[in-house]
């Protein structure tokens, strides 16, 4: 199982349900989608402190990483209720930032595993997610029509040995 190293659980799921299953953490950790958890940590080893839930603390953010079914904040078929989304808040850099090094750096950490972004106007914060979405194919799927570059599709590079010609490295 992997728990994160940066990240108690309180900041990754609401009030209610760490009342219910706090004694029991790796239960809570099983919500959630391997890959999104150490994209989760990466991101604050490169970028910094990161603030996703902060109820804990007295902070108003409850809802930043998993969501219940009957959520009515957010869409209705969120990724954060799969437990393969989260809205960092980083303290250091714009979230705009980061997903202009995204759009840059698309193959390296803490990048690889992010399918899809949202980028809206003025969007403060940074939701990456590992949905359903053919990466490999099509790039990085930037959702909204803010000023995150589209560029995210996965470029060839002259080294042919790398993936070989279906890509068979880590992404086939
Ligand atoms: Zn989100």
């Amino acid at each position: 199982m992997y728990t994160t190293r940066h990240f108690d659980i309180a900041e990754l799921v609401p009030p209610d349900l760490h009342r219910q299953w706090h004694h029991a953490p790796e239960r809570l950790f099983m919500l959630f989608d391997i890959t999104a958890l150490r994209t989760l940590d990466a991101l604050r080893d490169r970028y910094g402190p990161i603030v996703v839930n902060n109820w804990h603390a007295g902070g108003s953010f409850r809802l930043s990483g998993w969501r219940p079914w009957d959520c009515a904040e957010g869409a209705a078929l969120s990724q954060h209720k799969t437990g393969r989304a989260f809205d960092c808040k980083f303290t250091r850099v714009h979230a705009e930032e980061v997903r202009e090094d995204l759009a840059r750096t698309p193959d390296t950490a803490p990048f690889m595993d992010i399918r899809r972004v949202e980028s809206f106007g003025g969007m403060q914060w940074f939701h990456f997610d590992t949905g359903n979405h053919a990466r490999e194919q099509a790039g990085v799927l930037v959702v909204g029509r803010g000023a995150t570059p589209k560029a995210t599709r996965r470029t060839k590079t002259s080294n042919a040995t790398d993936t070989g010609r279906h890509g068979q490295g880590r992404n086939a």
